[in-house]
């Protein structure tokens, strides 16, 4: 009889759970969205017990689907969208407030408060961290200060703490684990990423009463059982991760200098930096990547703003293309962007820009430029943004990147990521199964479980993939990204009034 993974996905827009064999192939998936709720302009929450319903219902109906029972699955692993912040009463499992998602921006002014203040450099050597509304710290205070009574319970140990990871567990285990780990502790701001452990005096700091946090364990290890009455058995929960690291860990990027983007709506590049914390000159964080019993592994990641969203802009806004696969097809009708760039800076700009007054640019524009240049624009400044990233984090690193693996809805762009090969002059590889983060989750959990001894034995799992190899000249490449740098210069400060 086939024995399955159960790897719980936990994302932003919603909640999916997939059956992976023992081979590492996707056999059941269900998802469930989860309503997004805005209460006012840049503000965004979730209600917990959607978050929760749908996750169970997601992992009872992946089951029946293959018509398999509790005993045909070895774990449980967990990966989740990070920072978005729950508070819950200990007894009755009310939520106390709802879910104070990663996105929301309520908190920006307190940040800017504790920068004027002078904490922000303690708080990066600390937590790796800059003082910013997305990270948990200051969300839990939110709550802490504004629904009435909160404070009071949560100091007489009533409320508990968690990431999206910790609340799912405490959940499926029927309240007896509160319980997170290192990847996910390091996003909230409240983390020592050196010591390992909660920070007295960011807490003291920040007013929050420590009874509520959870217990911080290795990503691969013991998260109790779920409870019988959900999927007719205890399952064992083995592993957590959270979704970033969760497709680094899926990616096996387990050596320093090891590389992942994901091409979603945004992009997420994490650099695994090996066993010590690497600080960057460049405004990336340093973040835990995972935390096994004999080591702890660290990051620097770095994010940009508008990825697949830009080919989504193309698709909504100026309607040059019907789906964003179309975007492939479309660019490659022509050999190049005839010297037109695209900056697609619509909220801003990330590293190693920094600049939020920032705006998107199309530059370069002659009478010959027609749609299916600027297609081809838009998807080269996806790739010229990584190289962006990726060319600070090397300096940070002070090594040299060997590969990038890829995942992400537009990695499935071929010619995107022949450019990316080219433009960076690295080989870009690209896993047959895009299910990466979910797949990570079932691997940590394999780990947790004793099904693999180490990650040597993970990596000689054999992943099928797609390799893209540079196909450019040295002097082209150096030319395309002086025109893509200047081409930048037009977008920056347009919003300062
Ligand atoms: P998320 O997890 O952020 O929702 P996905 O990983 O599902 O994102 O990727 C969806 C994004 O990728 C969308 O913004 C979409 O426009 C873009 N995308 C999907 N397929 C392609 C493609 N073939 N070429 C370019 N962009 C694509």
């Amino acid at each position: 009889m086939e024995k399955y993974f159960m790897a719980i996905d936990a994302g932003t827009t919603s909640s999916r759970c997939i059956l992976f064999n023992e081979s590492g192939e996707v056999k059941s998936v269900s998802q469930r969205e989860i309503r997004q709720i805005f209460p006012r302009p840049g503000y965004v929450e979730q209600d917990p017990t959607d978050i929760w319903s749908t996750q169970v219902g997601c992992c009872v109906e992946a089951m029946s689907k293959l018509g398999i029972t509790w005993r045909d699955i070895i774990s449980i692993g967990v990966s989740n969208q990070r920072e978005t912040t729950i508070l819950w009463d200990k007894n009755t499992g009310e939520p106390v407030y709802n879910a104070i998602v990663w996105q929301c921006r309520r908190t920006a002014d307190y940040c800017d408060e504790l920068k004027r203040q002078g904490h922000a450099q303690m708080i990066k050597e600390k937590t790796g961290l800059v003082p910013d509304a997305y990270f948990s710290a200051t969300k839990i205070k939110w709550i802490l200060d504004n629904v009435p009574g909160a404070r009071k319970k949560a100091e007489s140990g009533d409320i508990l703490f968690g990431t999206v990871d910790c609340y799912l567990v405490w959940k499926l285990t029927g309240g007896r684990v509160h319980k997170t780990e290192k990847s996910n502790a390091s996003r909230t701001m409240l983390y020592n990423i050196k010591e390992l452990k909660w920070d007295d005096e960011i807490l003291e700091l920040l007013d929050i009463p420590r009874a509520i946090l959870p217990e911080v364990g290795t990503s691969a290890g013991d998260f109790g059982y779920s409870d019988k009455s959900y999927m007719g058995g205890e399952i064992p929960i083995t592993g957590v991760l959270g979704d970033q690291q969760a497709s680094l860990f899926g990616q096996n990027c387990f050596q320093k200098g090891d590389c992942k983007n994901t091409y979603g709506t945004g992009a997420f590049l994490l650099m695994n930096t090996g066993d010590t914390p690497v600080y960057s000159d460049h405004g990336l964080v340093t973040t835990i990547a995972w935390g096994l019993e004999d080591r702890v592994d660290y990051a620097l990641e770095g994010s940009i703003f508008v990825a697949g969203s830009a080919i989504q802009w193309l698709r909504d806004e100026l309607r040059i293309i019907d789906t964003s696969e179309d975007s492939e097809y479309m660019a490659s009708k022509v050999e190049d962007t005839n010297d037109c760039y695209v900056v697609p800076a619509f909220t801003g700009l990330g590293a190693p820009y920094w600049d939020q007054y920032a705006r998107g640019a199309i530059v370069g524009i002659t009478r010959g430029v027609n749609k299916y240049h600027i297609i081809r624009a838009t998807l080269e400044s996806m790739a010229y943004l990584s190289r962006d990233v990726i060319e600070v984090m090397e300096k940070d690193l002070n090594d040299k990147l060997h590969i990038l693996k890829v995942d992400g809805g537009a990695s499935n762009n071929n010619l995107l990521m022949q450019f990316q090969a080219d433009i960076l002059g690295v080989d870009v590889i690209r896993p047959n199964l895009t299910e990466t983060t979910a797949l990570g989750a079932a691997l940590i959990s394999a780990l947790g479980k004793g099904y693999y001894k180490n990650l040597e034995e993970i990596k000689q799992a054999d992943i099928k993939e797609v390799s893209f190899k540079p196909n450019m000249s040295d002097e082209i490449r150096m030319e395309k990204i002086e025109r893509w740098r200047k081409a930048v210069t037009y977008s920056l400060s347009w919003a300062k009034k």
